[in-house]
């Protein structure tokens, strides 16, 4: 196996039409988030309340279902109180939806009609979803084990289903190739992608009365939402508006945990690991692009890695389910990490999310719930 690793040490202006450098780098944008407290308290509560933050130029070209401001809940775990952003309730059905809209949007501007995508699943339904709302045509590679549910909806949002054989990374190569010819809609390469994701950590931080949390809690796959926490966080840091950053805590499947690995031997880089399925397909990501930046925006906050095993994963899974929070599997490995991470900490306010909804994995509950009623 070969890494490729991709620092970032540049930054490119929001009209750019480039999604990575000239040189296959990746870069970030030249972009200073404004907020505009009198204005947000007026606006309906979507993530476009911060219209001034998120680096779309041009009104006519916002591509919105006015999405976001989910609910932050308050649920106990082991007897501890955690606020648990309801991010599987999006129109797409995951958190992917705040990405795909501020990056639809930018293809947009651009006047880009066609786009290609890659994903496991929730990423390649949010960008079919957006593509559908702004006339836009779409390819979307995904592993040929995908579930149906997730193929279901992608067909219906009008996208060219493409299903490749083998591994998450033979996807990815797939996606790759034709990226050479059509604007590469990438959650994981594409900048825009997390300056829609940052809007997490604005609302999170407004529904404490603009307050920062100690830590939050997140799933670790390709850093979507990690990633745009730390752009997030930092944002409001800078605009004088909370007085510190909360510890980004990150989650991976054992199965899958090249940074948890990483991180935990003093590493900069990640290193090939093997890898075994994981019940978390949604976070099983044995290479994210945005590896380094993960690991630093870790380190940087003094948060940390957590792995959790398959046993774990299930059981927080079954606990989520039962308590009437209907999440899928992928969004019970990060439950689980908080579960570790609440044992340990002693923060006060600890703030994690369900990241996808439950209806996305029929097949796999049905599964689960035969090998329970078994024993
Ligand atoms: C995408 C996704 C994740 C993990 O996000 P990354 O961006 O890969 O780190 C977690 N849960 C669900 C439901 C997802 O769709």
């Amino acid at each position: 196996m070969k890494l490729k690793e991709q620092q970032t040490h540049k930054t490119y202006a929001v009209d750019t039409l480039l999604w990575r450098g000239e040189n296959g780098f990746l870069f970030d944008l030249e972009t200073e988030a404004v907020f505009s407290r009198e204005k947000i308290d007026t606006r309906k509560p979507n993530m476009w309340r911060y219209r001034e933050a998120i680096p779309i130029i041009g009104e006519e070209n916002v591509i919105s279902f006015e999405e976001g401001f989910t609910p932050l809940l308050p649920v106990d775990f082991n007897g501890k109180r955690v606020w648990i952003k309801q991010e599987q309730l999006f129109s797409t059905g995951s958190y992917k939806d705040r990405g795909a809209s501020v990056l639809m949007s930018h293809v947009k501007s651009l006047k880009v009609k066609h786009v290609v995508q890659d994903s496991s699943g929730n990423a390649g339904c949010a960008v079919a979803a957006y593509a559908a709302k702004a006339g836009i045509n779409c390819d979307i590679y995904v592993p040929a084990d995908t579930s149906p549910a997730k193929l279901a909806q992608i067909a219906w949002y009008g996208a060219n289903i493409q299903l490749v054989p083998g591994s998450r990374e033979d996807t990815a190569a797939k996606a790759l190739e034709a990226a050479q010819h059509i604007y590469y809609a990438s959650h994981c390469y594409n900048p825009f992608f997390l300056h829609g994701t940052k809007t997490f950590a604005y609302e999170v931080c407004e529904q404490l009365h603009w307050k920062a949390p100690d830590a939050v809690v997140l799933p670790a796959g390709n850093g979507t939402l990690l990633l745009g926490c730390e752009i997030g966080f930092y944002d409001l840091y800078k605009a004088g508006i909370i007085s510190k950053l909360p510890k980004l805590i990150a989650v991976q499947s054992a199965h899958c945990a090249p940074l948890y690995h990483a991180f935990h031997q003093g590493l900069e880089h990640i290193k090939p690991v093997e890898t075994l399925p994981t019940l978390a397909e949604g976070i099983a990501i044995a290479q994210p692009v945005r590896a380094q930046q993960m690991l630093q925006a870790v380190k940087q906050t003094h948060g940390t890695f957590i792995s959790v095993s398959e046993e774990e994963i299930t059981n927080a899974l079954i606990d989520c389910l039962n308590r009437g929070y209907y999440i899928e599997p992928t969004s019970a490995a990060t439950i689980a990490g908080l579960l570790k991470y609440v044992k340990e900490s002693d923060d006060n306010l600890i703030v994690s999310l369900f990241s996808g909804h439950g209806l996305k994995s029929t097949e796999k509950l049905m599964k689960i719930l035969d090998k329970k009623n078994h024993h």
